[in-house]
């Protein structure tokens, strides 16, 4: 049985080798494992490009993305600090709720989801506001896929002194960024992202010096970033079960990373996918969301098309059958599907894919464009 060819934001289509480094069972206080442990958190460091001695470590954490998220929302705000989100899609919305959630004063700058946030108008917000004290931002924001200018922005932070917190969550891995540069406090990617893990837990990558400074200030008791820091520094464990399987899966995916040449290559490849997917697409008749100039090569928002018999369920079913699995949209203002360029996909792949929508598009005669 061969698997579906997945064109999502995660979970994503892996390699077998990635997938066979699973098959074992280990114990989660065996020193081989701590050792996988320590192997990982040491190349996360270096594909952060921050090699020792740094200011950085990195941190996991049990559970999806949204974990780490929340974990560094409610660990690392004290309780008179006020937060500050910089929102442009579903997933600044999300760290908006969790805030609110654990009754953290926060504040939101909205955007549209076809709006890059403008240092400007972040910039704004802090002179009228200078109670704030954290800011955060998602990198790609996965909604539409457009590419947030983090590091224009965490400059111009640094002469507001306010810890800077960066969801990463859909780019780690595949898109370069510079954490002295961009003054990255807290950035939260996960394992089945452009790693090309598999799912079960999160990861934080933050400055030492600043996480020193937030024990006690956790809301929960699992979540608490600070506490999962110290015990994994103390002895190299987790301080309740890990997701054993998906981390030696994990690290399998990060030395594969790696062997491609790391960030830059893994990002050649995307692009390339990406630019085989726009081709194709065009050539079809269909329209992407954003603008071309706003759009990263992560994943790509593409607008129903006109006609009003396209039924987004059986062009999906139709796809599906041939093995190859799109996503659905999450925009508030358009009707949208999404198709990502992330995960061990090929530009043949994506030629694959676009034989199979051009196959579905002349078959059915209702999802004609
Ligand atoms: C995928 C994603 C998340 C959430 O990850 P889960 O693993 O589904 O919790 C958060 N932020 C961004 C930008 C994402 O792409």
């Amino acid at each position: 049985m061969t698997d579906k060819l997945l064109f999502t934001p995660g979970p994503l289509t892996t390699s077998e080798t990635v997938k066979k480094a699973m098959v074992r069972d280990l114990g989660s206080r065996d020193y081989e494992f701590i050792q996988a442990v320590k192997e990982i958190r040491e190349l996360l460091l270096k594909t952060a490009g921050l090699q020792e001695p740094t200011n950085y470590d990195a941190i996991l954490m049990q559970g999806a993305g949204t974990f780490g998220v929340e974990s560094v929302i409610s660990t690392v705000i004290p309780k008179d600090g006020h937060f500050l989100v910089i929102k442009n899609g579903a997933y600044g919305e999300r760290i908006a709720n969790m805030a609110n959630i654990h009754n953290i004063q926060t504040s939101v700058i909205s955007c549209t989801e076809n709006e890059i946030p403008s240092v400007e108008l972040v910039e704004q917000f802090l002179k009228a506001n200078p109670t704030v004290t954290h800011v955060a931002i998602v990198h790609c924001e996965t909604t539409t896929g457009i590419f947030n200018d983090i590091e224009t922005i965490g400059k111009m932070l640094k002469a507001y002194n306010v810890t800077y917190i960066v969801d990463a969550m859909s780019s780690f891995g595949a898109v370069p960024v510079d954490f002295e540069k961009a003054g990255i406090d807290y950035l939260i990617s996960s394992s089945n992202k452009c790693i090309e893990g598999v799912p079960g837990f999160s990861f934080v990558i933050a400055n030492t010096q600043n996480l020193m400074k937030c024990k006690g200030q956790n809301r929960t008791l699992s979540l608490d970033l600070f506490a999962q820091w110290e015990g994994l520094n103390a002895n190299g464990q987790f301080r309740f079960t890990p997701p054993i399987q998906s981390m030696l899966a994990f690290r399998q995916a990060l030395r594969e990373l790696e062997e491609e040449g790391g960030v830059l290559a893994r990002a050649e490849r995307y692009k390339n996918n990406y630019q085989s997917l726009m081709k194709g697409m065009r050539t079809l008749g269909f329209k992407e969301y954003l603008e071309p100039e706003k759009q990263g090569y992560i994943i790509t928002s593409f607008l129903y098309p006109e006609n009003p018999e396209f039924d987004f369920t059986s062009f999906y079913e139709a796809l599906n059958e041939k093995g190859l699995v799109i996503y659905p949209g999450k925009l508030s203002q358009a009707d949208c599907f999404r198709i990502g360029n992330i995960g061990k996909l090929y530009p043949k792949d994506l030629e694959s894919l676009l034989k199979g929508i051009e196959e579905v598009i002349h078959s059915k005669k209702q999802l004609v464009i």
